[in-house]
């Protein structure tokens, strides 16, 4: 069976040519994520006509998330192999100038306001949170601190305030020039940084629609963890940015909010991205180390639908190596991954639970609640999925079922962001007139495909086409002739 747990690997320097993506295609990437952190939009359109171009050459589905830089600052660079800040060494912060350094006695912020907010004794962190200054002095913009925490500066550091001067919203103004470009591109996920509410992804969905790209809400933020179910409820995916959340709450919570987040994810039947670190080693050596597989390992037992590969691919030595290696964990970890008792131990799909669910929501939970219990008692091959919106196919992938999930549409959009879905295997279709149509082709696809064979059972979830008010509401048991 093909590996059931998605990978999103981000496209960087070091793996933009033709024939490293390729390779990375080939290894197992299922969806390419795009910093805009890290690069401009005219390098971030350029690589995702690349992308593009080396999923069609091989014949594959690789979807393209592009992840919003949000209200991040940042320091100027640092010289060659970074500096190392000494403990108790005093350094001024101050607004950067254009194609400005940092060094180890001047740290240039892209953003000069945040130093106003700054008041002594608040503690800054750089980076990953290695390195924490104390500010001992505010002098306009310019601010005294004291490096309590000594670490190397290298590249171009995130500066992290403490959350009570973080006042700018997200997403910010530029976030949304961003977004309205990424959405004429057909880009098919944005991820949005430093959700704080709903209120920041509605102000996104404003802007796409219900039927622009899948927006992908970063928890990375105290405050997005403690209303986390409105602000899944809202979104259409969730990241468990791992990076800045371990920087703004307390490091040991990392793991348990993982989880939590996770589960809340799969309640609603939304895509979960598990991120940052999860083979950091690779960006340098040739092996992860025990535990950055153990933690690979633990995210797909979490029930994780997709892992993250961030400067393991963008800026690392061995890209396609880094794919491979984390294709071939999440493989071994599904092999021991507990899919009844998971399937058993979920509640209802969350929006049933929500006070005036649309009768399409409720219905399309239930027949796909349904197609889960067929799959187990009626001995079913496979699942296929007919889907417009994906919603589906979502609704299915939530139980985890044992037997391969095809989610079949007619919707290139759709086929495209179903590569984000644990377990299935987006396949596109023509558009069909009638039900009987809709599923005597898709079990045609199928077989084709090699996923069933004469003699099967198959459980196909699908709607009436005609229906204005589309939803799933039949289940069908068909024996493949
Ligand atoms: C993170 O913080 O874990 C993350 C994915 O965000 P970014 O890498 O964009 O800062």
């Amino acid at each position: 069976m093909e590996r059931r747990t998605k990978i999103v690997a981000t496209v960087g320097p070091a793996c933009e040519d033709e024939e490293t993506l390729r390779g990375m295609v080939i290894a197992g990437m299922d969806f390419a994520r795009l910093s805009l952190a890290h690069a401009n939009l005219d390098e971030t359109l350029e690589r995702l006509r690349k992308i593009r171009a080396a999923a069609e050459r091989e014949g594959v589905v690789v979807g393209v998330l592009a992840d919003l830089p949000g209200p991040k600052v940042r320091a100027a660079p640092f010289p060659g192999d970074g500096v190392h800040l000494d403990e108790g060494t005093v350094i001024d912060l101050v607004a950067a100038g254009p194609a400005d350094a940092s060094d180890e006695q001047r740290i240039a912020v892209d953003d000069a306001s945040v130093l106003v907010e700054l008041r002594a004794d608040d503690r800054v962190a750089l980076g990953d949170g290695a390195i924490e200054l104390l500010v001992r002095e505010v002098d306009g913009d310019r601010a005294r601190v004291e490096v309590v925490s000594p670490g190397w500066a290298q590249g171009r550091p995130g500066v992290v305030l403490p959350a009570a001067r973080q006042t700018t919203a997200s997403p910010t103004s530029e976030d949304l020039r961003l977004l309205r470009a990424l959405c004429a591109a057909e880009v098919d996920a944005v991820a949005i940084s430093f959700v704080r509410s709903a209120a920041d992804v509605d102000r996104a969905r404003q802007m796409v629609g219900r039927e622009g790209p899948m927006l992908i809400a970063k928890i990375e933020t105290q405050e997005a963890v403690d209303v986390l179910d409105d602000i899944i409820a809202t979104a259409d995916g969730v990241m468990v940015a791992r990076g800045d959340l371990g920087i703004r709450c307390t490091l040991e919570d990392v793991p348990h909010y993982q989880k939590r987040i996770i589960r809340t994810g799969v309640a609603y039947g939304r895509p979960v991205i598990t991120a940052t670190q999860m083979l950091e080693s690779m960006v340098r050596a040739p092996a992860p180390t025990r535990a950055e597989v153990s933690d690979v390992a633990n995210a797909v037992f979490d029930g994780t639908s997709a892992l993250m590969l961030s400067g393991e691919t963008a800026v690392g030595h061995d890209p396609v190596g880094a794919v491979a290696t984390m294709a071939r964990i999440a493989r071994r970890a599904e092999e021991e991954f507990d899919y009844l008792g998971w399937g058993r131990a979920l509640g209802r799909q969350q929006a049933v639970e929500a006070q005036g669910a649309p009768a399409q929501v409720r219905i399309t939970a239930a027949v796909s609640a349904a197609a889960w219990r067929a799959a187990n008692d009626a001995d079913v091959a496979a699942i296929i999925a007919c889907t417009n919106s994906g919603d589906t196919a979502r609704a299915i992938s939530r139980f985890r079922p044992t037997v391969p999930v095809l989610g079949a549409t007619p919707s290139l959009r759709t086929f495209r962001q179903l590569a984000l879905a644990w377990g299935v295997t987006p396949v596109l279709t023509d558009r069909h007139g009638t039900t009987d149509d809709i599923v005597w082709f898709a079990v045609q696809g199928a077989a084709r495909r090699g996923v069933v064979k004469a003699g099967d059972l198959v459980a196909v979830l699908v709607g009436a086409p005609t229906d204005p008010d589309p939803a799933t509401d039949t289940l069908r048991l068909v024996r493949v002739s």
